[in-house]
């Protein structure tokens, strides 16, 4: 009998936006074995903890949802059913609901790490035959705005720079990003670069003192809240001195009065004072970016996850304008994406406010386009609910059923009562996903088990617009299917047209076609050219084109002048929840090294277990020391919206007044301690819809055994 031989697989990490290249090894017997691919140009062989035990994700099923469940009547128990029996019953009731409430009173809600033809068969759909824009995805708490900051500033969402240019710069301002522990594999980088050029400069801007930090030149440990008077403050020292760049500023943006005027109302000592850092360092910082050749900003969370985020991003956007360290080797903003597929989802239009290839869908011109590219006769202009107002609208009954793909909003979504009392009185939910680990799923009506990581095929686009191509290794377990095919078997028991694909590379071909015309045209590639090169940045117009790593080389923006905007925003203060003599302290939340997510992948993996393997609260000695908390005690957390009870790390790596709490841990994982966002308040930016997640007023008091 003839031996079975081993095979290996080249693909990409499903975690973080980064994007490493991984090699996939399955011997004879079916095991898996993973490692960096060393030709993969983004991460050159290097993985992180991660990326490192990815195997362990897939080879483990014991976690994992095996066939379709279904609930006959509201609080009955789940029951076993065919993927008929639960696609036939999930078509009648949206017919029902739609026709006799309206299409706008059902809802998609996806995720970040659904693959660029999961999101492209939602989005087809959703908005072009269910007839709503109510299509949303956890990417609205990731990167909306910066998404709006490089459209406002840049005419386009369009990260300027690439990886590569980080061994090319000699001065990088991280903020509101750990990289040390978010995107190792880019830390990594930067941390090789400094030891090869220790001259290179890095700025940190953080309320915490993260790992990250020890890279850093210069930590700007600033209170939460004032980044845009710091990039304000920094700006102003660069006109001072005289180290902007007149001939660009002159040629190639607008704005530029009218933003020197606004800076120059807040004097350095001001913004010092405001910020809780010296005037020296502020200058030191101008300085160090002033002068470099190669200027590089990264920023994640920190920013984004602001109710004023959007002015944050334009605030820092305008550093790389003024000193024109944009569209050049080693210089330009390089937003870090937290989801492996963020960038991909939007390529495709997969939001609520979004149309395909970054079409406008205020315009009556490009929704015709699409409509017609659907042959559907139109697709609806009122933009749809966001991640947030889909669940306020689920609460307030004006939503009835919402379709949640690949995410766990009871865990990740702010305001954890809300949402808790949204699903229990949704008419009809139903929750597509790998593991029965997430704590939406309590609420699920339905249960459609899909397909994960190596068991399907597919493509995704990382931070710096690279589209990388993701293999099929294994069979999923159970009665698992690929999302695509479970979408598509949907729309067909809807009685929809246009869902008849035979393979994924026909979804693929016809959203690359869609682009053409567009900035972002990947019209030249098909899966036989992705699986040739393995990644390409976009745009790639042309079939043999070598992908785009930098753009705006030629200074022409995507404005319609052409010329970026150097824009000033409405208010330097933020607009958060105010603290108050009952909740006087600044909750700020974010990740671990060794966790993703809500963790019902990594909380699975033991050795990610080892770095962190609670929840915990991050305070300062001092404001420990008022309230009579030691290291290692129990505490409670109360803010206006519920509790958490957990472990106290009492420690000066965050400031006085502020309070850290990971994000990653839910009830089912654990039960003591609640949930994170418990605590967290709904407001949102104003123009992406980002959630506030920076910055709650809590109290924090030591836990009393009743
Ligand atoms: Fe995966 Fe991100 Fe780690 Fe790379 S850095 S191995 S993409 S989790």
């Amino acid at each position: 009998m003839k031996k079975n031989k081993s095979h290996r697989f080249k693909t990409t990490c499903s975690y973080c936006g980064v994007g490493c290249g991984i090699v996939v090894e399955q011997d004879a017997k079916g095991k898996i074995r993973v490692e960096g691919d060393a030709e993969h140009p983004v991460n050159r062989g290097m993985l992180c903890s991660k990326g490192l035990n990815l195997h362990y994700v897939v080879s483990d099923h014991s976690d994992r949802l095996l066939y379709p469940e279904m609930r006959w009547a509201k609080n009955q128990p789940r029951q076993r059913v065919s993927w008929d029996t639960a696609l036939d019953r999930a078509a009648a009731v949206f017919k029902t609901i739609i026709d006799k409430y309206g299409s706008d009173s059902v809802g998609f809600y996806a995720s970040g790490q659904c693959l660029t033809e999961e999101y492209y068969i939602v989005n087809k759909l959703v908005k072009g035959y269910l007839g709503t824009n109510n299509l949303d995805t956890n990417s609205r708490l990731c990167m909306s705005s910066a998404v709006v900051g490089y459209k406002m500033a840049l005419g386009e969402d369009a990260v300027p720079a690439s990886y590569d240019d980080i061994e090319l710069a000699d001065c990088f301002l991280i903020a509101g990003a750990n990289p040390a522990w978010c995107h190792p594999i880019i830390y990594r980088r930067l941390e090789q670069h400094k030891e090869q050029h220790p001259d290179t400069k890095v700025i940190v801007v953080d309320p915490r003192r993260t790992q990250t930090c020890t890279l850093a030149d210069l930590h700007l440990q600033i209170n939460p809240g004032t980044d845009i008077i710091l990039y304000h403050a920094i700006a102003r020292y660069l006109i001072e001195e005289n180290l902007i760049d007149d001939a660009f500023v002159q040629n190639h943006t607008d704005g530029f009065e009218n933003f020197k005027n606004f800076v120059f109302q807040t004097s350095l000592e001001e913004a010092a004072f405001t910020c809780d850092v010296s005037v020296s360092d502020i200058k030191l910082a101008a300085t160090y970016i002033g002068q470099a050749n190669g200027f590089i900003s990264m920023w994640a969370m920190g920013l984004n996850q602001s109710v004023i985020g959007v002015d944050k991003n334009l605030a820092l956007l305008n550093l790389s304008l003024i000193t024109g360290k944009i569209g050049r080797p080693g210089s330009g903003p390089l937003s870090l994406t937290g989801q492996p597929n963020a960038m991909g989802g939007r390529e495709v239009g997969g939001m609520a406010n979004l149309l395909s290839a970054h079409r406008d869908l205020a315009n009556p011109v490009h929704r015709q386009e699409v409509a017609n590219y659907w042959g559907v006769p139109s697709v609806p202009a009122q933009p749809g609910l966001t991640a947030t107002e889909m669940f306020q609208a689920l609460r307030d009954d004006k939503l009835k059923a919402v379709w949640i793909i690949c995410t766990n909003p009871l865990v990740s979504l702010p305001d954890a009562g809300l949402i808790e009392e949204a699903l229990k009185k949704a008419r009809f939910v139903v929750v597509q996903d790998i593991s029965n680990k997430a704590d939406t799923l309590q609420y699920a009506d339905l249960v459609l088990p899909a397909a994960g990581w190596l068991e399907k095929e597919g493509t995704m686009t990382n931070s710096e617009r690279r589209i990388s191509y993701l293999n099929k290794v294994v069979s999923p377990p159970g009665e698992a299917l690929p999302d695509v095919e479970i979408l598509c078997r949907f729309a067909k028991k809807m009685q929809f047209s246009g869902f008849d694909y035979k393979r994924p590379d026909e979804i693929y071909e016809e959203h690359a076609r869609l682009t053409k015309g567009t900035n972002i045209d990947i019209s030249g590639l098909n899966y036989e050219a992705l699986q040739e090169k393995r990644s390409i940045q976009w745009p790639v117009p042309a079939l043999g084109h070598e992908g785009t790593p930098r753009l705006f080389t030629d200074q022409q923006f995507y404005t319609p002048n052409k010329r970026a905007k150097i824009l000033t925003p409405a208010t330097i203060y933020n607009q958060s929840e105010p603290v108050s003599p009952e909740f006087p302290l600044i909750l700020t939340t974010g990740r671990v090294r060794d966790q993703w997510h809500t963790m019902t992948r990594t909380g699975k993996v033991n050795k990610l277990k080892q770095h962190l393997g609670k929840p915990f609260l991050e305070i300062n000695p001092l404001d420990a020391a008022l309230r009579d908390i030691n290291d290692g005690d129990t505490v409670e957390i109360v803010s206006q919206r519920g509790k958490v009870r957990v472990n106290a790390v009492v420690t000066t790596d965050i400031k006085t007044g502020v309070i850290f709490l990971p994000m990653h841990w839910g009830k089912i994982l654990n039960r003591d301690f609640g949930r994170t966002n418990n605590l967290t308040n709904t407001l949102v930016d104003p123009k992406s819809k980002e959630p506030d997640f920076k910055f709650s007023a809590v109290q924090v008091q030591k836990y009393q055994k009743p």
